[in-house]
């Protein structure tokens, strides 16, 4: 007998799980599609020069490593706000907004939810369906209800709009909504700009919390136009939140950069916010870590960086969005009959591709194509060197 005789193994992590199926695969032609990480042409993990640019100059200057206050580097949260908002726009220079840095997007819906929580206990909330799989358990060991808006259409490879917002007008009144900002996790599916209007008359009508989840900011339109949806929200005069990832955008992801922001009504009321959201940060990592980001404050705050960065990441979408033309047109090349021009009008790193479950399991094990059982697939991985084999190996099982 011991104190953890009844524990339970908890499942594994699908997407994790199927990184160790991959590392164990044999198959010199074995492409893995089934994490969201974005890989350069060469297939490697890119060290962006904006990056390097910052750390050397860092290096060249060493710093000692005291304690970051509760809510991390000023010029960080500073930089996050000018980059989400905007630095002239009324929000930002009003003192309506409070911004934590944050250990990772992870980090930031932590906090916004552990808040949450304690503002409205009773609360539900609602994610699209489907969504990240982390957001239901993020909410959940806060302590809510999760449940799920309609989004994906599969029928139609297409998004079920008129659910969406059926099922958003039928929620209780400060019922949390958790919305992608941008390039949808995993469907690669947008709503347009004038369906943002919509969803925000809804939002506002129902008295609903929208949280928006930003972590591929850039990697839509560009940076400003993947932004211009929460400039909507702040609009309409709604109190929101929204948590930043730089994982992807910056390709830091082991350093955990991340942010929230919490738009308030007043100067005074975004002090209280922020009060709070200290204690949250406080009673659950203390502080942040030092380095990812005053890498990013050192980035985002020198025009010369920036610019580096901006076209850095403007590469990498780029990159992406010639990927999914070369797969529409490599598929209809290995023979496959049915438009699968969807994937161009799908935006992000992902494509649901509409392949069943079977037919992904089959990907894997008869031709090393790994992608999750959802027929998600990573389109920023996929490279010139790769591209060939993954059509072939779709047409093969379509
Ligand atoms: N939200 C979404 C929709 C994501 O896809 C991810 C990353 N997979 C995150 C949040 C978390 O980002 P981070 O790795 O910075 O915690």
């Amino acid at each position: 007998m011991s104190l953890f005789t009844a524990v339970e193994m908890a499942p594994r992590d699908p997407i994790l799980g199927l990184n160790d199926q991959f590392a164990a695969d044999n198959n010199p032609n074995k492409v893995n599609l089934g994490v969201g990480v974005y890989f350069d042409d060469n297939g490697k993990l890119p060290l962006l020069q904006c990056v390097q640019a910052a750390e050397k100059a860092m290096m060249d200057k060493p710093t000692a490593r005291g304690y970051l206050p509760i809510d991390g580097i000023a010029a960080y949260d500073n930089g996050v706000k000018a980059l989400v908002f905007g630095a002239e726009s009324d929000v930002v220079k009003s003192g309506r907004v409070s911004t934590v840095q944050a250990v990772g997007g992870t980090g930031g819906l932590k906090i916004g939810a552990d808040f949450l929580k304690k503002l409205n206990p009773n609360a539900k909330v609602l994610i699209s369906d489907p969504s990240w799989e982390n957001h239901r358990a993020i909410f959940q060991n806060a302590g809510f209800e999760v449940d799920s808006y309609k989004y994906y259409d599969a029928a139609n490879r297409a998004i079920n709009f008129e659910g969406m917002i059926a099922d958003l007008s039928a929620a209780a009144p400060g019922t949390v909504v958790v919305l992608h900002a941008c390039c949808h996790n995993p469907t690669g599916y947008d709503i347009t700009p004038a369906q943002w209007d919509k969803v925000i008359e809804v939002v506002k009508a129902k008295g609903l919390v929208a949280f928006l989840d930003m972590a591929y900011q850039g990697f839509g339109y560009g940076l400003a136009e993947d932004g211009a949806v929460i400039a909507k929200f702040v609009a309409a005069g709604l109190n929101i939140f929204v948590s930043t990832s730089f994982s992807k955008s910056f390709s830091l992801y082991g350093e955990r950069v991340g942010a929230l922001s919490v738009v308030a009504n007043d100067k005074e009321e975004a002090a209280r916010v922020l009060s709070q959201l200290k204690i949250v940060i406080r009673t659950n990592y203390s502080n942040p870590p030092t380095h990812g980001g005053a890498v990013v404050a050192a980035v985002l705050n020198n025009p010369e960086l920036r610019a580096q960065w901006e076209a850095e990441l403007g590469e990498m979408r780029v990159r992406i969005k010639a990927m999914r033309q070369k797969l529409v047109d490599g598929l209809k090349a290995a023979g496959v009959q049915q438009d699968m021009s969807f994937i161009t009008t799908q935006i992000g790193m992902f494509s649901y591709s509409g392949l069943s479950k079977d037919q992904m399991v089959r990907l894997r094990n008869e031709f090393g194509v790994y992608g999750t059982d959802t027929g998600r697939m990573c389109v920023a991985a996929l490279n010139s060197k790769n591209i060939d084999h993954v059509c072939k190996s779709i047409a093969a099982v379509i």
